[in-house]
């Protein structure tokens, strides 16, 4: 049930509003617009009456909203959701780019790639601290040290920093270096994880699941934001299908689904979604072209030497050139870098 307020509803009547709404057992989450104030209530509605919310002060009209997703459905909020991280944005006109190592190997390694990267214009570093690995032998990540090069890179860099959260225990620590908590593609449905981020205050990059349709994806956001954390990214990264060819299949039709059916930005990670080198840039652009809020790029000084996914990693030198061919597709389709 959504609760529209009236264009000057005080906050004493929002509170009381919240309050009656408790008192049902149910959960008021404010949801601010530029034109009007929503109060998006989550629980058993099925009982309480229209009339009933209807007839509180400072209400303007009650909305029932059918879909299974409610805070993140584009009925519930209407204009987009920017999600704001120090200076950047995510959401709105600019095109917002995260690039970095597929996992943090070492802090001289970090900074080169890290001053590399901004020079061309990159907005975020990432860079994987724990390494979710197909092989329990393969390179794990660095854990809490890894986190420490990010933050140190971040000081010299002053690029704000995404990385992964893979298990609740550690979402203390996650929590207190990453500017952008990831949650990965194998962890879109450990719902125990996704309640533990939705209590942050982090924003949440949440990644599509491997097999996942886009109403999981959708119910998997849902999911943190009905913990109270309402600063979710969406990122598409490819899906598994019959083809081999490439790692994954990247769903770029999910961009303008996900636009349509949700306020919340959206972002691809083409290198994941097609796990070849050559074809990142293509695929970067075809993604700014269907809507995409942002992009993540894998790059590394010497994707050669890389410790994880170096076959579908940029160098510095590619990624320069990516982003100045995006510039050009983001001015076509009206947006900027
Ligand atoms: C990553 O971004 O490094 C990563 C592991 O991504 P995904 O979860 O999409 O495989
Ligand atoms: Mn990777």
């Amino acid at each position: 049930m959504i609760i529209v307020l009236k264009p000057g509803a005080t906050q004493a009547e929002i509170k009381h509003i919240k309050k009656q709404l408790k008192e049902k057992g149910l959960t008021p989450h404010e949801m601010p617009g530029m034109m009007r104030m929503v109060i998006a209530a989550v629980g058993d509605t099925a009982k309480i009456p229209d009339e009933w919310a209807q007839a509180m002060p400072g209400v303007e009209k009650v909305e029932r909203i059918q879909k299974a997703y409610k805070l993140v459905s584009r009925d519930t909020k209407k204009e987009d959701t920017i999600v704001k991280v120090g200076k950047e944005k995510i959401g709105g006109k600019k095109i917002c780019v995260m690039a970095g190592p597929c996992s943090v190997e070492n802090v001289a390694g970090l900074l080169a790639v890290a001053k590399e990267v901004k020079k061309s214009g990159a907005n975020f570093l990432r860079g994987g601290a724990y390494k979710p690995r197909t092989s329990p032998y393969a390179f794990q990540g660095h854990g809490e040290e890894g986190l420490k090069y990010l933050d140190e890179v971040r000081s010299k860099t002053g690029m704000p920093i995404v990385t992964e959260l893979m298990d609740p225990r550690d979402t203390e620590v996650v929590e207190r270096y990453a500017d952008i908590i990831q949650i990965g593609t194998r962890n879109m449905q450990n719902f125990s994880l996704l309640k533990e981020v939705g209590k942050t205050r982090k924003p949440v990059l949440l990644k599509r699941g491997l097999s996942a349709t886009i109403k999981e994806f959708l119910m998997s956001a849902e999911y943190i934001m009905s913990e109270g954390n309402h600063n979710v990214i969406f990122c598409e990264r490819g899906i598994r299908t019959f083809e081999t060819y490439t790692r994954n299949t990247l769903d770029l039709s999910a961009v303008p689904v996900l636009k349509k059916e949700s306020h919340l930005p959206v972002i691809v990670d083409p290198s994941h979604g097609v796990g070849k080198r050559d074809l990142v840039a293509p695929m970067a652009l075809a993604a700014v072209a269907a809507g995409a809020d942002g992009l993540m790029i894998e790059v590394h000084m010497d994707p050669e030497k890389a410790w994880s996914d170096g076959d579908q990693t940029l160098n510095p030198k590619a990624f320069a050139n990516l982003m100045k061919s995006l510039s050009a597709v983001a001015k076509a389709v009206g947006r900027t870098i």
